[in-house]
């Protein structure tokens, strides 16, 4: 089969490689439809992963078909079209028992990462009862690549760590993708106000059609500053979704006392934490890696078209055009993209 591969930092290549075969009866091998990529490959090709070595086949996002299931895989069949959750997790163990699948004793994989992923005609899926959902008939698939990390990413280490309520008036740092999914999903609980602030023109207009009620570019004017002036004390949920050390002190700045700061971003370095203030004003700070212990629940919500993730899509590929999509993704400003599909045309 054919896969992308990475290299080591600067280098990856579409390279023909052997298919996966199952190797535990826990596995199922999923014969790819959809992938997309991710800022996090990007920051593995960089080389900023030391842990992801030269080999691995990258991607941890995607929906496609089972094309065979071992032999202790109740839930799925040859033929089954599902959803890849970006974690794999054995659904069993005390921390799966506590919907913490990132945590999972037995898995806790993210694909692409430590295990190969899914930019690949074929992906083995560890764990697979637990780590694949399967697609409704009649689902829009390719909305539902974006269910695989960045909804439920935004959705809950953002807007339900970030405890939005109806009325709110909520901050969201970051118009990338996994801002735009905490926007898209914060409107699940009727904020009064959404204010989404970045410093690319092109995603604040995006974050506007989205949803956003008003937009700051924070190039052009210091977001606490217009914040103050136009809330009573600031907002009650700041949303971080950029992971560098600026636009965490933002939420620091403009959350008023009693709010939430919902951090998603990685930061990978420390933060200025201003623990006093934050003592101070009774400030709730809440982080941490997604568990993807939504998808289903979302999966509805797509479903039911009351969302619409496929919105987040700008551009389209096929397979033998990855490294194509790999350009544009990189240079995501110049070429005004925000997520990118590459099918198995
Ligand atoms: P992205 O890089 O695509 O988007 C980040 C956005 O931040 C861009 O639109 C950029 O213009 C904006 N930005 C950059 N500097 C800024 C500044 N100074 N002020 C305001 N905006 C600025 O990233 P993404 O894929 O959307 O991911 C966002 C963050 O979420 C990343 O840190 C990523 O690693 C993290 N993440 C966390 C988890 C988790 O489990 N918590 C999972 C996935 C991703
Ligand atoms: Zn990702
Ligand atoms: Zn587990």
């Amino acid at each position: 089969m054919n896969a992308l591969v990475y290299h080591g930092p600067g280098e990856k290549s579409w390279d023909s490689v052997p298919t996966p075969t199952i190797s535990k009866p826990t596995d199922a091998i999923v014969k790819m439809l959809k992938t997309t990529i991710c800022g996090t490959d990007l920051h593995i090709l960089k080389g900023d992963v030391p842990e992801v070595s030269s080999g691995r086949i990258l991607g941890h996002e995607g929906v496609g078909i089972v094309e065979e299931t071992g032999g202790a895989v109740s839930n799925f069949k040859k033929g089954d079209h599902v959803l890849i959750s970006c974690i794999t997790s054995c659904g069993k163990c005390e921390y799966c028992k506590r919907q913490m699948y990132s945590h999972c004793e037995d898995g806790g994989w993210i694909l692409g990462h430590l295990i190969d992923g899914t930019q690949a005609e074929y992906v083995l899926i560890p764990q697979a009862d637990n780590s694949l959902y399967p697609i409704p008939a009649g689902t829009d698939e390719e909305a539902l690549v974006m269910l695989s990390d960045i909804l439920p990413t935004g959705f809950e280490i953002g807007v339900l760590y970030g405890a939005v309520k109806p009325g709110d008036t909520v901050a969201i740092v970051g118009a990338g993708p996994v801002g735009m999914a905490a926007l898209l999903t914060a409107q699940f609980f009727s904020p009064g106000r959404i204010i989404m602030i970045d410093i690319d023109e092109s995603r604040l207009g995006l974050a506007m059609k989205f949803g956003a009620t008003e937009v700051i570019n924070s190039a052009k004017v210091d977001p606490a500053e217009r914040i103050k002036a136009s809330t009573k004390d600031g907002v009650d949920v700041a949303i971080e979704a950029v992971g560098i050390p600026q636009t965490f002190d933002v939420c620091q700045r403009i959350v008023r006392p009693g709010g939430h700061v919902a951090n998603v971003g990685v930061h990978g370095k420390s933060v200025d934490f201003q623990i006093q203030t934050l003592w101070a004003q009774n400030i709730t700070l809440t982080t941490g890696l997604v568990n993807t212990n939504t998808t289903a629940m979302l999966l509805k919500t797509v479903e039911s078209k009351k969302l619409k993730p496929e919105n987040l899509i700008t551009h389209r590929f096929t397979f033998d055009q990855f490294l194509q999509a790999y350009e544009v993704f990189s240079n995501a400003e110049k070429e005004h993209a925000l997520k990118v599909i590459i099918s198995n045309a």
